[in-house]
């Protein structure tokens, strides 16, 4: 007492089969018609549940065929779809000999019901059976117009499917070409920036070379300095611009980490730093832990930790104190230093690359450390800010998800 389910679909399939099982049917499966009407010849089966759309042999044929089979064209044929919803497909399927149909999904009540009612009345006999009499070419022309009608929604489809698709091409090309003029401001800027230790360089050796004969010892230490300065610089630089570009091809994956552990690694890291400057560093006890990538913000606060200790008024002892609190679901952790503070109209500058606000005879430096912070920061689902007063100093902060 088998049910034959005939789906093209494994997921349809086998979901029915779960289904038929819990409801006390045992059941066998076809993923066409053509399957089906061979293993309804070769064993009995209280009833069918067939798909419409399939390869090979439609739901359409398949009935067909049961009910032109006088061998098995007893066998109750239900059409269970969720393709064909039109009033005129339903004509057809019954006009083919169909017993049942149902739109799918269809509630396991009224699934149920329907089965059992189904198999019942084809055992007491009372389905109807075809008048064998029936126009075959009407019933040719019936099935190929719905054919035709599902084509052409099939068509409709595809031509909304090729307009999106078109859209989405159009607004992939202007990201591209907005990317391109980035990248060659990036590139134009780059080009500037490391251009100045090269003419340094070669402006220093070229004096050298004339007048070095005539100038006392003292001083061609001194241009050798300024060219091994230049050359120290152009390495930076290019290690900076390295690290900022390779930030935003790096695929990253979050996880715990505790900022104590982040902050003790980025002092270590600017020991030589906070030694020379003989600047004073207080870290709050408690720290927090975040949703990050540990060496990316062990970077990240190097570089917030090496400005704090760099921008301070010549002479001045440099100040830096660590915190962090708890803000809802996120933690801000927050560099606080006694330096010269930022400009209020420089605001909008800091985060851009090579952009430098003060004498860079003063502060050395590149330009590109705050961008990465930014970009790292950013990478990692976090925010960064800053506020300043002008002479009093700044707190530069991220913002990263609690862990
Ligand atoms: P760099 O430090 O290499 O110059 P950054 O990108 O790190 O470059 O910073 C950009 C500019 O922002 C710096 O040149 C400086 O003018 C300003 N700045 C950054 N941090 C501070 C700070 N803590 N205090 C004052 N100015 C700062």
């Amino acid at each position: 007492m088998k049910v034959l389910v005939v789906d093209d679909r494994e997921e349809n399939r086998a979901i029915l089969q779960v289904k038929l099982k819990a409801h006390g049917y045992e059941s066998e499966t076809a993923g066409n018609g053509a399957e089906a009407l061979a293993m309804l010849r070769d064993r009995p089966f209280v009833a069918v549940i067939a798909d419409l759309l399939m390869p090979v042999m439609d739901g359409y044929q398949l009935t067909h065929a049961i009910k032109s089979d006088d061998r098995i064209k007893d066998v109750p044929v239900i059409i269970y779809t969720s393709t064909y919803t039109d009033p005129k497909d339903e004509a057809l399927a019954r006009n083919l000999g169909a017993n049942a149909y149902l739109l799918k999904p269809a509630t396991d009540e009224k699934f149920f019901a329907l089965l059992t009612d189904t198999i019942a009345r084809a055992a007491r006999g009372e389905l109807p059976s075809l008048p064998v009499s029936q126009d075959e070419v009407q019933r040719l022309r019936d099935y190929t117009a719905r054919l035709i009608h599902k084509l052409e929604d099939k068509i409709e489809e595809v031509s909304t499917l090729n307009a999106t698709l078109e859209q989405r091409v159009a607004a992939a090309t202007a990201e591209l070409r907005e990317a391109n003029a980035e990248l060659e401001t990036y590139v134009n800027t780059a080009t500037h920036d490391l251009r100045a230790p090269l003419r340094a360089i070669e402006g220093f050796s070229a004096l050298l070379r004339e007048e070095g004969e005539r100038m006392p010892a003292e001083d061609r230490r001194r241009l050798l300095g300024r060219i091994e300065a230049s050359a120290a610089q152009m390495q930076r630089l290019m290690q900076d611009l390295l690290d900022y570009s390779r930030l935003k091809q790096r695929e990253i994956v979050v996880e715990k980490v505790a900022l104590s552990e982040v902050v003790r690694e980025a002092l270590a890291r600017i020991g030589p730093e906070i030694d020379r400057s003989h600047a004073v560093v207080e870290v709050s006890p408690r720290l927090p832990d975040v949703r990050g990538v540990a060496p990316i913000l062990v970077q990240a606060v190097a570089n917030l930790f090496s400005n704090a200790i760099k921008f301070v008024a010549p002479g001045a002892r440099p100040k830096v104190a660590v915190s962090a609190e708890r803000q809802g679901e996120t933690v801000r952790l927050a560099i606080r230093d006694n330096g010269i503070g930022i400009a209020p109209d420089d605001r909008p500058k800091i985060f851009r690359v090579f952009e430098r606000l003060h004498d860079p005879t003063l502060y050395p430096g590149t330009g590109i450390g705050l961008a990465s912070v930014k970009r790292a920061v950013t990478k990692m689902g976090g925010d960064l800010g800053f506020e300043s007063e002008p002479g009093r100093g700044s707190v530069f902060w991220i913002e990263l998800p609690e862990a």
